[in-house]
């Protein structure tokens, strides 16, 4: 039997697995009210907590980027520009904001040779700089507007403190969402320790507001690589206080920790890990028979996946494409390669924008849905003369090649929303006769002998992340599952998890939706008796099997 057909009867054996269990789950549940809003109380969210089963962690088959990392390197003593290794390309793909751009602070000084202190007097975090906290503090305040949801479960948990004597080290962007995060999990009787998993992103006062509460931010706008694991480790690495939770964004931190303090692994409880590559790290680990503690993949959550993959991106693709290229999309050919989840959300903007829409798709049955909604289906060589603009969104590699890129028309427009920037095979314009201008921040002006102009966005990264801001109320969901994550691991009883990587039960996923449909004045149709017998459903959910893909 080749392997593929042994993985195929494996999954087929898991899914039905899974019907199974949710059914269990389903049972379980049915003590449960939900009030007419379909909001959990905080006690029904114990119920949710306490009614999950000891169940087998859920194997998903993910498709993830070629990605050989290597953890073995610590950083330089000496010369802090020396690069100690390389690290995940999440950390190089950076969430730009309004507040970033307009931080004008021309302080050259590295925050690692400041003396700084908080007016508190705790000299225990570093940061640009603290003076910063007030404007921080205010962009905190406005993403607190639109994240409403985390901050009703800050509300109804922070009285049970379930995260009482959770101390726990992040690893994410520093923006200030991630503060109203943050925030919430000291409400919830959290200690916390953070540091940035990418060198970019840092919001400079937001790490300061955050610093200035109390809470110790290691990170700033513009790290070296080696400050970057300087940063991780000043946040581990600490006299008297040793953490026993992990959040962690790219899985850099989890690594550091794995490589540098394997002891700490004793103390921790979980780890609850939000990327594609930080979860396909865990995967391997466990693989190996090397995970030795629970791990959370929120990275496909439902929750996560259908809105920061989708809702996300259809959100911010045109913004990105905007404040880079000034061009008007109505009429435009574009080209959008792959219509998964973030091509689907790309095509649904720009149709809506009246461009002329062509999608790339390896798989019929993604490639029939582009059809149904309206689209053409090409080979990329197909079009590739005339189209104004192309961008990938596959998750893989090579999706356009040279050979492509030397046959695009003068002015196409190239930009990638997929993970990794070796979607557009950029290293292979960096050869003598192409010539590379700047023209402004994140946009490239590559230039052919003959004239020919291609107009390269971000050097092929993440164009939202890197040239665009990210609605706060699609990571407030992401957010929201984040903390849920962390108080399921933190209390869940230990026989509930074992040394694996598992899915938020479907339940709080549901939980984590019900939460942010307040904020549309949405009101859930409740099941009566006989129609939740019918369907063979509990009445407060779940409310679909685990191998539903909405
Ligand atoms: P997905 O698996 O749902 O979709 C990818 C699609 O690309 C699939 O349908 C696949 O068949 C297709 N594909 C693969 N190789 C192809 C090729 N050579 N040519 C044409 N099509 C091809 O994944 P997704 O959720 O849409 O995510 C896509 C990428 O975007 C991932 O790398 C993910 O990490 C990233 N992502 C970006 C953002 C963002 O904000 N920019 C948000 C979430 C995810």
């Amino acid at each position: 039997m080749s392997d593929s057909t042994v993985d195929a009867k494996l999954e087929l054996k898991q899914a039905s697995k899974d019907v199974k269990e949710s059914e269990n789950v389903a049972e379980k549940y049915s003590a449960m009210t939900v009030s007419k809003n379909s909001e959990l109380t905080m006690g029904e969210l114990s119920s949710v907590l306490s009614a999950v089963p000891t169940h087998k962690p859920v194997k998903k088959q993910i498709q993830f980027v070629e990605d050989k990392q290597e953890f073995s390197k610590f950083p330089t003593k000496t010369g802090r520009r020396s690069l100690s290794r390389s690290i995940s390309q999440s950390s190089t793909d950076s969430y730009s904001s309004a507040a970033s751009c307009t931080d004008s602070s021309d302080d050259e000084t590295s925050p690692r040779d400041k003396k700084q202190v908080n007016s508190r007097g705790s000299t225990d975090f570093c940061v640009k700089n603290i003076k910063q906290a007030e404007f921080g503090r205010r962009e905190i305040e406005i993403a607190v507007q639109d994240m409403s949801a985390l901050i009703s479960l800050r509300k109804r948990a922070q009285g049970e403190k379930p995260l009482a004597g959770a101390k726990i080290v992040g690893c994410t962007h520093i923006t200030a969402q991630t503060a109203v995060l943050i925030e919430t999990l000291v409400s919830l009787g959290a200690q916390c320790r953070w540091t940035a998993c990418n060198i970019y992103s840092t919001q400079n006062e937001v790490a300061a507001a955050l610093s200035e509460r109390g809470v110790p931010v290691f990170a700033w706008k513009g790290e070296s690589e080696d400050d970057f694991w300087w940063c991780i480790d000043q946040c581990v690495n600490t006299e008297g206080w040793q953490p026993n939770m992990i959040l962690d964004d790219g899985g850099d931190l989890t690594h550091w920790v794995y490589k540098k303090y394997p002891n700490v692994f004793k103390k921790i409880r979980g780890i609850v890990e939000e990327s594609v590559t930080g979860v396909h790290r865990l995967y391997q680990l466990s693989k190996a028979g090397k995970l030795c503690v629970p791990a959370m993949n929120v990275n496909d959550s439902v929750t996560k996946q259908k809105f920061d993959n989708l809702y996300c991106c259809r959100e911010s693709i045109l913004d990105g494409l905007k404040r880079t290229t000034d061009v008007m999309f109505g009429g435009k050919q574009v080209v959008v390669c792959g219509y998964g989840e973030v091509g689907k959300g790309c095509c649904a903007a720009l149709k809506a924008l009246g461009s002329v829409v062509y999608i790339t798709e390896i798989d019929p049955i993604c490639a029939l849905q582009g059809c149904m909604d309206g689209f053409r289906v090409v080979k990329l060589s197909e079009v590739v003369r005339h189209v104004d603009v192309i961008i990938t969104c596959t998750g893989n590699k090579n999706v356009v090649t040279r050979d492509q890129l030397d046959r695009m028309k003068n002015g196409c427009i190239v930009c990638n929303m997929g993970h990794s920037n070796t979607e557009i095979d950029v290293a292979s314009m960096r050869t003598p006769e192409l010539t590379w201008e700047r023209v402004r921040s994140q946009v490239d002006h590559v230039i052919w002998p003959d004239g020919k102009r291609v107009i390269l966005l971000a050097e092929g990264r993440l164009l939202n992340l890197s040239c665009s801001t990210v609605p706060t109320f699609v990571l407030s969901i992401t957010a929201t599952t984040q903390a849920l994550a962390l108080i399921e691991l933190y209390n869940a009883p230990e026989s509930r998890y074992k040394q694996d990587v598992y899915l938020l039960p479907k339940k709080m996923d549901e939980y984590v939706a019900s939460l942010h449909l307040a904020t549309f004045d949405a009101h859930l149709t409740e099941l009566s008796d006989e129609q939740a017998k019918y369907l063979g459903l509990n009445k407060n959910g779940p409310f679909k099997p685990n191998y539903y893909r909405y």
